[in-house]
C-alpha cells in the first residue's frame, strides 16, 4: 500500500497542471515584445515526433488509464481494501510504471527516448497585435540545458520582431527557468520581468516528497482524489483514477477507507525505490526543491551501494542549479529588479494543496504554497485567520494585511510589488490576472500596490462568477477552500466535533 500511495505521489506531481494557456495582453508596436515562460504540462511531450511512429507519452490518455485499471482491478480492488498483498502491490506498481515509461530518463538525467514537447517556434509576428511569444519546455530536463534553450529562443523572438529589448514572465515552473536564464546571461535586455505563481523557490510538497516527510492519513488522501474530481482536472490522473474505481462499482470499498482513520507513516526505502524510477531521475523536479530540504533529499535518494557513480552526471546537474540558481533566488530577482526597475511577483491563496504532507492546511494556490511563490508572505494556515490582536509584522506606513487577515505582505521580498489573488488555482486564469500582468509589464516605471486602486495588493477571485476584483471588507469571506476541499475538511470538522463531544461527556461524568 505504501509504494502504492509514493507513486500516486510522484504521480500527483506529474499530472498536476503547472502550465498556463496562452492569454491575448494588450500591447501595441510601442512596446517590446512579451515573453511566456511555461512550464509543466502547457504541451504533450510527443516521442519520435514528425515521424510515422510518434505517440503522445505525457500526459497519459483517460483509455490508457482506465485500461490499466480494468487490467487490473483485482489488484486495485485488493488495495482499496486496505490490506493489499505483496503480489498485488507490485501488479499496480508495475502497471503506473508502465504509464510512465514515456517520459522515463537515463541515470544521467538526459530523456532515455526521443521526446519532444509538441511545440514549433513561432513563424508568425504577432507582437504588433498584443500576442505573446510562450516559450514550451521539456519540463523533464535539467533547468540550465532549458535556460540554453530559451535564450536561442529570445534571440529568435528578438530577430522576428526588430526589437532588441524583450519584456518576459515565468509562469510556474517556468519561473525556475527565467532565474536559470537570469543566472547564466543576466539582465540584459530586458525591459520588465514578471514572476507569476512562480515555483522559483520549491514546493513544499516535493521536499516532503523527496525526504520522507510524508504523512499519508488515507482520509485526506480519499478527500483530495474527491476535491480532483469536483474540480475542472478533466484529465488528472488522480480524477480518472477515482472516477473509474467508481465506473466499475466499487463504492463501498471507497467508503470503507473513508471511514477507517489509518494513517500510515511512510518513511522505508519504499518512496525511495518509486521516485528513483520514476520522477528522481528528472533534474527539473529537483528544483523544486528547497535548500531546507535538499541536502538531506539527496542522501536519502542517493543512500544505495554505488548510487555516487551511478547517478554522478545527474547529482551534477542538480547540484549546478541548486547552488548557483535556487540559493542565490533572492539575489537574482534582486538583479533583476535594480536592471530593469519594473517587476512585479503575483501569488495565489486561499487553495487546498495535497493533504498528503505533514502541513496539509499550508497556504498555497492548490499546488505551490503561497509563502514561497509570493517570496515570504505571512500566512495563516488555511481555513485561518490571524487573531484578533495581530498586528502587521513590518510597520512600513502602509497596509499589507489583507482584509480577510489572510496574508500579510509585509514580510515578502517586494511587499509594494507583489500582488495577490485569493481563491484562483494555480493554473488558471482570468481577466483580471490577465489585466493585471499587463498592469506590471506595461507601465514606463515600477508600479507598486498603492499605485491603483482597481490593482490592489489583494484581490479576490469568483468562482460563481469567474471574475475577479479588489478584495475588500465586505467581500472578504468569500472563499474557495470550503467548497473545493468540502469532504475533507468537512471530514476533520466532524472529527473535531466528535473529540469534543467525548471530552464533554468525560467532563460531565467527573463533574
Ligand atoms: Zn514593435
Ligand atoms: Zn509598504
Amino acid at each position: 500500500m505504501k509504494k502504492i500511495i509514493a507513486l500516486l505521489l510522484t504521480l500527483t506531481l506529474c499530472v498536476s497542471s503547472f502550465g498556463l494557456c496562452a492569454s491575448a495582453a494588450g500591447c501595441d508596436c510601442e512596446n517590446t515584445p512579451v515573453v511566456l515562460v511555461n512550464g509543466i504540462n502547457s504541451r504533450d511531450l510527443i516521442r519520435n515526433r514528425g515521424t510515422g511512429n510518434a505517440e503522445v507519452v505525457f500526459p497519459f490518455t483517460a483509455n490508457d488509464v482506465i485500461d490499466l485499471i480494468k487490467e487490473n482491478i483485482g489488484a486495485f480492488w485488493d488495495a482499496l481494501d486496505g490490506d493489499i498483498s505483496a503480489e498485488n502491490e507490485a501488479i499496480i506498481v508495475s502497471a503506473v510504471e508502465t504509464l510512465l515509461e514515456g517520459v522515463a530518463m537515463n541515470d544521467d538525467g538526459t530523456s532515455k527516448y526521443d521526446v519532444v514537447a509538441d511545440w514549433d517556434w513561432p513563424a508568425r509576428d504577432v507582437h504588433r497585435e498584443g500576442g505573446r511569444f510562450t516559450f514550451i519546455p521539456d519540463w523533464r530536463l535539467d533547468p540550465m540545458e532549458t535556460a540554453r534553450q530559451l535564450k536561442e529562443f529570445i534571440d529568435y523572438v528578438k530577430e522576428l520582431t526588430g526589437h532588441d529589448r524583450i519584456r518576459i514572465i515565468g509562469f510556474s515552473q517556468g519561473a525556475i527557468f527565467l532565474n536559470a536564464y537570469l543566472a547564466l546571461y543576466g539582465y540584459d535586455g530586458i525591459d520588465a520581468c514578471v514572476w507569476n505563481c512562480g515555483a522559483m523557490k520549491g514546493l513544499e510538497m516535493v521536499g516532503q516528497l523527496y525526504t520522507e516527510k510524508i504523512h499519508v492519513n488515507s482520509e485526506a488522501l480519499i478527500g483530495f482524489l474527491n476535491e480532483s474530481i469536483g474540480n475542472s482536472f478533466g484529465d488528472n490522473l488522480l480524477s480518472l483514477l477515482t472516477g473509474a474505481l467508481l465506473d466499475t462499482g466499487v463504492v463501498d470499498n471507497v467508503l470503507k477507507i473513508t471511514n477507517k482513520i489509518a494513517d500510515t507513516i511512510v518513511n522505508d526505502k519504499v518512496i525511495r525505490d518509486s521516485v528513483m524510477r520514476t520522477v528522481g531521475k528528472m533534474p527539473a523536479m529537483w528544483a523544486f526543491i528547497d535548500d531546507g530540504y535538499y541536502e538531506e533529499a539527496k542522501a536519502k535518494m542517493f543512500s544505495a551501494e554505488g548510487d555516487a557513480e551511478k547517478y554522478a552526471d545527474l547529482i551534477a546537474k542538480i547540484d549546478n542549479y541548486h547552488y548557483n540558481v535556487m540559493v542565490k533566488c533572492d539575489e537574482i530577482m534582486d538583479g533583476m529588479r535594480d536592471a530593469c526597475g519594473r517587476i512585479g511577483v503575483i501569488a495565489k491563496y486561499n487553495r487546498y494543496t495535497t493533504p498528503l504532507i505533514d502541513y496539509y492546511n499550508i497556504q498555497s494556490d492548490g499546488l505551490i504554497d503561497t509563502v514561497r511563490e509570493s517570496c515570504g508572505a505571512t500566512c495563516a494556515d488555511l481555513g485561518t485567520t490571524f487573531g484578533e490582536d495581530y498586528t502587521q509584522a513590518v510597520q512600513d506606513g502602509h497596509n499589507h494585511v489583507s482584509a480577510d487577515r489572510m496574508i500579510d505582505a509585509s514580510t515578502c521580498r517586494y511587499p509594494e510589488n507583489t500582488w495577490f489573488v485569493k481563491n484562483l488555482q494555480h493554473s488558471d486564469g482570468c481577466a483580471y490576472l490577465d489585466a493585471l500582468v499587463n498592469f506590471i509589464l506595461n507601465a514606463d516605471h515600477q508600479v507598486t500596490v498603492q499605485e491603483r486602486e482597481d490593482f490592489p495588493q489583494f484581490s479576490v477571485y469568483d468562482i460563481a462568477s469567474g471574475a475577479a476584483e479588489p478584495l475588500t471588507e465586505e467581500n472578504a469571506s468569500l472563499g474557495a477552500a470550503d467548497k473545493t476541499a468540502g469532504g475533507f475538511l468537512a471530514f476533520l470538522r466532524k472529527i473535531i466535533d466528535f473529540f469534543r463531544s467525548i471530552i464533554e461527556m468525560i467532563a460531565a461524568m467527573v463533574r
